[in-house]
């Protein structure tokens, strides 16, 4: 079988990182790729481990050397970006890659490889958003806002993209993904750039 992109957006709050888990847990054909990010680290966070922590410089660096497949700017003026190298050191292993993505960067993966297959992920409510995000609250009270207007603005995009999942459930809605993966896995595809190799 090919290996194929799945790109997990949705806003922040949706809980794309806990199904994700949940996911890659229950299959060894699924590996996420570990994203670099200019953000500090969270207590608990080990770098190589939830992101690749860099310094403004080094992204910068990595930008100019194409070493992203996509990098966005984002909350607070952070940096976070997919790196090539990540992807193929999954796929090489004949592995299906799965990135979690903010929607912008989600929808440049699909423009460069279209092949990609994008599932987005909403909360069931605005309101039930809202209580994950503030009780995460690992940010400081100006970025928790600012997660929540553009968490808003991103539960609009959902029709945008291959794939909803609502997630009220988490049991429910990691197998409502995995049968997207399936059903992914099993259809014949083309190749797309960064898998033909
Ligand atoms: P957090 O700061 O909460 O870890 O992540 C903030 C947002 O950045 C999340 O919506 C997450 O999906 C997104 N994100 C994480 N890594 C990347 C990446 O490599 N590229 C893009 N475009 N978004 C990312």
């Amino acid at each position: 079988m090919r290996p194929t992109l799945f790109v997990v957006t949705g806003p922040s709050g949706a809980g794309k990182g806990t199904l994700i888990r949940r996911l890659v847990e229950r299959r060894d054909d699924l590996a996420v790729a570990i994203s670099a990010t200019t953000r500090p680290r969270r207590p608990g966070e080990e770098d190589g481990r939830e992101y690749h922590f860099l310094s403004e410089e080094d992204f910068l660096r990595r930008v100019r050397a194409g070493d992203f497949l996509e990098h966005v700017c984002y909350v607070s003026g952070h940096r976070y970006g997919t790196l090539r190298q990540e992807v193929e050191r999954i796929t090489a292993t004949g592995r299906s890659c799965v990135l979690e993505l903010e929607t912008q960067g989600a929808r440049e993966v699909k423009s460069t490889e279209p092949e990609a297959v994008t599932i987005f992920v909403e909360a069931p409510s605005f309101a039930e958003l809202e209580r994950r995000l503030r009780e995460r609250a690992t940010e400081s009270a100006g970025e928790i806002g600012e997660r929540l207007a553009l968490a808003r603005r991103q539960a609009e995009e959902a029709a945008d993209f291959d794939h909803v999942v609502t997630n009220d459930d988490v049991e429910r809605a990691v197998g409502e993904i995995e049968r997207i993966v399936d059903g992914a896995l099993a259809a014949p595809r083309a190749a797309g750039k960064l898998l033909s190799s």
